[in-house]
This record gives structure tokens, sequence and C-alpha cells, in this order.
């Protein structure tokens, strides 16, 4: 058995694990990071897992230098959205008259994950442990001692989770966790479509089920259709041919014809609320600190706000070593707030458009309509999808 000491051990080299490790790179600090499953290197298919990165996110992997090497050939910026409500309603945002380049940029979660990956392997204050399981986590008044399945001992004065929605170091710290599922799957597939999509991002909140398409480059488009079991089941199972059809239909024939390429593929969705976000000689980030329903697209970019926090809250910790809970508390109360409001404004959009009530259902509608013609909301709600 061998033992090594660490000022902070990751676990999860995810895109937030993988981010708050580089974020790390100039600290000093000495890091261990631990993934039991390395991303393998992108190919030219295009990757089901498609995610709509904020410009505050594009320019967190751009100050470690990872937003620099990724290939931008296939990175697809947002110029507008287009938000439809059951009834026709309508909710528009457009980048040049919010005075920004773009509202987002839409990309490939493989590719993401491969460019930090490849950016932690000359980290000189970083040791990769690839492909290796957790055993055994405990905390005493010294720190954490995590083993690995082969034997090996990692001592570190701060554990970080960022091992995903069902953390395994978050089970080990006692940590509470309320998984609400919401019963649907995000049903995943990339289409070529007809008419050129022009960089408009669209959505559209449906009776039983929310649609979206978002634009990648080569006029590609990504579905996420967020929707029940019977529906999904039926998705899975369609042809390439009829799945383009009924996404196409759905969506009003907005791009014309659809045509399927790559695979289809489901995740299950639910909304995940932490009791706390950290312990003594315990931090949690990412998935592992939240699990929020897609259709805002915001999961990942949550998790890069709690990565960037988390890494300026430990540069600037003066005397106190990594794992002081008044320290960690600092992370706490600065991430609370953007995290429940997140939660708040996706659970309450999925259950308000479930929702079979005719006031709600008129008033939903009502709302957006509202919102389109306020700009000081829009103004808020842009804000947010900058963050
Ligand atoms: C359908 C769908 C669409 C989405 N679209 C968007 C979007 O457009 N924009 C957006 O921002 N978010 C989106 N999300 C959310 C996004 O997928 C998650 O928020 C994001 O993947 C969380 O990243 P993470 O690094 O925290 O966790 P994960 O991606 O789950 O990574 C966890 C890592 O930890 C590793 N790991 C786990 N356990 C262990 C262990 N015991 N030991 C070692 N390693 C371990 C895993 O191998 C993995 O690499 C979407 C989610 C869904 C379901």
């Amino acid at each position: 058995m061998t033992a090594q000491t660490y000022d902070v051990v990751i676990v999860g080299a995810g895109i937030v694990g993988a981010a708050f490790a580089a974020a790390l790179r100039d600290s000093g600090l000495k890091l261990a990071l631990v993934e039991a499953h390395p991303p393998a290197p992108p190919t030219d298919d295009w990757d089901a897992r498609i995610y709509a990165i904020s410009p505050g996110s594009a320019a967190f992997l751009e100050s470690m230098g990872v937003w620099q090497t990724l290939d931008q050939s296939r990175i697809g910026p947002v110029y507008g959205m287009s938000i439809r409500g059951d009834s026709g309603a309508e909710l528009e945002f457009d980048a040049y008259r919010t005075g920004v380049p773009q509202l987002a940029w839409i990309m490939e979660s493989g590719r993401i994950q491969h460019g930090l990956w490849a950016a932690l392997q000359d980290q000189a204050n970083l040791t990769l442990f690839a492909g290796a399981s957790c055993a055994e986590l405990a905390w005493s008044a010294s720190g954490a001692r995590l083993a690995l399945a082969d034997g090996t001992v990692l001592h570190s004065k701060l554990v970080v989770a960022a091992d995903g929605g069902k953390s395994w170091v978050r089970a080990q710290a006692g940590i509470d966790s309320r998984r609400e599922d919401y019963l649907q799957s995000g049903v995943v597939a990339n289409f070529v479509a007809e008419k050129a999509h022009r960089g408009i991002a669209r959505q559209w909140f449906r009776e039983e089920n929310v649609l979206a398409w978002l634009p990648l480059p080569q006029n590609h488009v990504s579905m996420v259709w967020s929707t029940d079991a019977a529906h999904t089941e039926a998705l899975l199972a369609a042809s390439p041919e009829q799945l383009a059809d009924e996404v196409a239909r759905a969506g009003g024939h907005a791009l014309g014809k659809l045509r399927q390429v790559g695979r289809t593929a489901a995740f299950p969705l639910s909304i995940n609320r932490v009791s706390s976000l950290v312990q003594h000689g315990l931090a949690l980030i990412g998935d592992a600190a939240h699990g929020v329903h897609p259709l805002a697209g915001q999961g990942v970019n949550l998790g890069l706000r709690d990565a960037r926090e988390l890494a300026q809250v430990l540069q600037h910790r003066g005397a106190a070593d990594c794992g002081d809970l008044a320290l960690l508390r600092r992370y706490e109360r600065a991430r609370r707030g953007d995290i429940v409001a997140m939660q708040t404004v996706t659970d309450s959009l999925h259950h308000l458009f479930r929702s079979k009530n005719p006031l709600l259902m008129k008033l939903r509608n009502v709302g957006m309509d509202f919102t389109n013609q306020l700009n000081p909301i829009k103004a808020w709600l842009i804000r947010q999808a900058l963050g």
C-alpha cells in the first residue's frame, strides 16, 4: 500500500472537476484528480450530448487556456433565441439588441471534456489517477483519507466531490440529497436541416413536453426533447427517418426537412437538492452539488460557476488550511443563491407547463407575451443566461 499527501483531492474529471483542477494550475496547491473513466479522443461523428455554454463559462475556459485549443469549426454561436408557448405565445431574445456578439455557444460535451483532460496532462502541480476506483473515504481532525481500489491511499486537507449526480463522495460524507424524479427523459439526437438555422436556438413549451433545437455548425441542429416515458420509448424505437419527420413536425417545419445524423439517446431527468455544499474537509461542485431540469440548458454552466468560485476561495485563503469549514462556507454562501434561483425557475417552468389547470394554461402564455414586451425582465433573463 502506498500513501501520498496532497492539499486537495478531486474525485471526478467530468467538465466541472477537470475545469476546477485546471483553474488551480498556478495556485501552488498540490492536487490529485481521480477519474474512473477518462474521456476518449473525439472523432468526426457529432456527439449526442450537446451543451449550450454561456459566455461566462466560455471566458472561464479561455482564462485557463482551454477554449483556444478547442476546434472552433465544431462550435456554433447562438445569435437569437425563440421560445414558444403552447397557445402560440412568443418570447424572443436577440444578441444584437442585447449588445453582445452572441448569447451562447453550442458545443459537444466530449470535446470540452477531452480539451480539459488534454490540458491537465502537463499540469505540474497535479497527479492524475486515471481509470482508478475509490474504495473508502473517511475524515478525521487531521484531514481526509481516500483509499483507492488498487491500495493507494491519498491524504488531503480537502476532498472536492465532482463525481456527478449520484456522487459516491457525497454519500460517504452522509450529506442528504433529495432527488425528485420528473418522470421524464431528455431525448437527444442531431439532425441536418434543410433551411439555414441562422444561429437561432428554438424552444417549444408544448402541452405534454418541451422541445429544443440548438444550432450547430454545418447547419446541424441538436435536439433535446424532455418528454414522458412512453413517448421516450417511442422516440428511441423510431427509425432515423421517422424520428426526423416527427421532430420536424413538432417544430412546425421551422427549418424544413430534417435528416438525422448519429444515434438517439435518452437521459432521465430529475431535480436534486443537496442539504449542504460543504463540511469540514469537503466541498461539492457540479452535479454532485445540484441537479436541475435541462430546459434552461444551465447544468454545466452552474457547475463551472461552482468551480470558478471554489478555486477563487482557495486561492485567497490566507493562513487558513484548504479544509477549514469557515473558509469553505464562503464558497457555499457565494453559490447558494445562484443554485436555488436556477432550481426554482426551471422547476416552476416545468410544473407550470405540465399543469392542466385552465387558468394556469392561460396565464403561462400571457406571461410569455408580457415578458416579451417588458425589456427589464428580458434583460434579467439574459443576464442569467450569459453568466
Ligand atoms: C438531456 C440533458 C441535456 C443537458 N443539456 C445541458 C446544456 O445544454 N447545458 C448545460 O449547461 N447543461 C446541460 N445538462 C446538464 C449537464 O449534463 C450536467 O450538469 C453536467 O454533465 C454535470 O457535469 P459534472 O462534471 O458535474 O458531472 P458529470 O458529467 O456527471 O461528471 C462526473 C465525473 O465523475 C466521474 N466519477 C463518478 N464517480 C466516480 C468515482 N467514484 N470515482 C472516480 N470518478 C468518478 C465520472 O466518470 C465523470 O467523469 C444537460 C443534462 C441532460 C440530462
